[in-house]
């Protein structure tokens, strides 16, 4: 049987990650026909409202994660998006930041626009030290932000009362609008952050993004790692160059930094055989290049399927209740 190589992991990746984008923009594009049809008046919508939609909150989810756990059912309004924010959460347990480098629309599009800069401008730029040390700690200081005020702060009184009200309902609905809708203001802010992600390498990840923050914090348990063979080891660095993460995998017996996405990329620029690997720390031995990979699909693709098994996918909103919020839209977004 052919070998699988780590380049056909790479070309794997990047088709996953466009995949999963494209499967992101199908599920925009109909729930936008859904709220459409509320929108228009229509007595039904030919579409059903997609629940994977609710994986665009994030911090309901952590509200939902909360209410989860100190009454020991999920909430059934938006329940889609605890299940997947569960998912992501099992992914960096497992296999690192795997879900920012793997599937993350936004990652994939990051990607695209630091590997189009670098076509444009030639490379891409790399910030003062000082100043890139100081700016990664903005996403774990957004990070605690969320967790003081919806983890540490929220009485079950408030959890309740912001699950159960109109605001949370029409979230989803709130945050397409977001997106076709667009304010000036919020345009010119994509606009600049477009332009840092030309310049450098994963700008609003690295710097800005507290999930991101916090799957690198979770991912700390992950047993694979990126590991080193030290004797074989020529010390190019091509390893560290190809990093998008810019972390010091030469100089690494073992990648632990919460800012490894998993992508493999220095592995499949490494020229040497069995020097770098993606490795579990269970196994001393070179394991398949496709394991990495395969936990990677298989964790989310289970923890989607199991929310979906056990009846914690489909939210308790109908269309007539999408009737009835979608008018007060405009009175709950400030
Ligand atoms: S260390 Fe390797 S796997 Fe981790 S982010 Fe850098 S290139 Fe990707
Ligand atoms: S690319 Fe491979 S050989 Fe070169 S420094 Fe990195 S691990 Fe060592």
């Amino acid at each position: 049987m052919a070998e699988f190589s780590i380049k056909s992991v790479s070309t794997i990746r990047t088709l996953i990650q466009w995949c999963f984008f494209a499967w992101v923009v199908g599920i925009g594009i109909r729930f936008g026909i859904f709220v459409n049809a509320v929108e228009s008046g229509a007595a039904t919508s030919w579409v059903s409202r997609p629940p994977g939609v609710e994986g665009f909150l994030p911090i309901g989810a952590l509200t939902s994660l909360k209410y989860w756990l100190l009454n020991g059912r999920i909430h059934p309004v938006h329940p889609a998006a605890l299940v997947i924010f569960l998912a992501i959460l099992l992914m960096s347990l497992l296999a690192r930041k795997s879900f920012c480098s793997w599937l993350c629309p936004v990652g994939t599009l990051s990607e695209a626009a630091y590997t189009l800069g670098r076509k444009l401008f030639g490379r891409n730029f790399r910030i003062w030290s000082w100043l890139d040390i100081t700016l990664r700690g903005v996403k774990y200081l957004l990070l605690l932000l969320f967790v003081k005020i919806i983890l540490l702060d929220m009485s079950a009184e408030a959890l309740a009362g912001f699950l159960d009200a109109p605001y949370w309902a029409i979230s989803d609905v709130k945050m397409l609008h977001f997106f076709t809708r667009m304010s000036v203001g919020t345009m010119v802010v994509l606009a600049v952050l477009t332009f840092l992600s030309l310049l450098y390498r994963n700008f609003w990840c690295r710097y800005l993004c507290p999930y991101g923050a916090l799957l690198g914090l979770i991912s700390f348990t992950s047993p694979f790692k990126v590991r080193r063979d030290a004797v074989g080891c020529t010390g190019c660095q091509r390893c560290s160059a190809a990093c998008p993460s810019s972390l010091a995998v030469h100089a690494s017996r073992a990648v632990s930094s919460p800012e490894c996405t998993g992508c493999l990329t220095c592995v499949a620029h490494c020229p040497e055989r069995n020097v770098l690997a993606m490795q579990p720390c269970f196994r001393k031995r070179p394991v398949p290049v496709w394991l990495f990979p395969a936990v990677v699909v298989l964790t989310f693709s289970v923890g989607i399927g199991v929310g979906m098994v056990s009846g914690h996918w489909h939210s308790s909103l109908s269309y007539a209740d999408y009737q009835q919020l979608i008018p007060l839209v405009p009175y709950l977004s400030h």
